[in-house]
């Protein structure tokens, strides 16, 4: 069962579209029945690319997606 944690824990990847299909599937399944992680992620997509619009080299690097990890981590409020 997917809780909103393996949500954020997959978050980066999955706007990346590096996840793999079965973990993809899992996630929007879980983000389906659950509004505010559907509500996350369009407000993280709509960051992101924001963000690409302004800076033409790469925004999210490996340090980037990191301390975004954990800062979502911390925000996020269980189910
Ligand atoms: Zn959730």
């Amino acid at each position: 069962m997917v809780i909103c944690r393996d949500v954020v824990e997959n978050i980066m990847d999955y706007i990346d579209n590096e996840l793999d299909l079965k973990t993809l599937r899992v996630l929007e399944d879980h983000m389906g029945e659950c509004p505010e992680c559907q509500a996350f992620v369009d407000t993280y997509k709509r960051m992101l690319d924001l963000s690409g619009k302004m800076k033409e080299q790469t925004f999210v690097t490996p340090e980037v997606r990191e301390r975004l990890k954990n800062l979502l981590k911390s925000r996020m409020k269980p189910c």
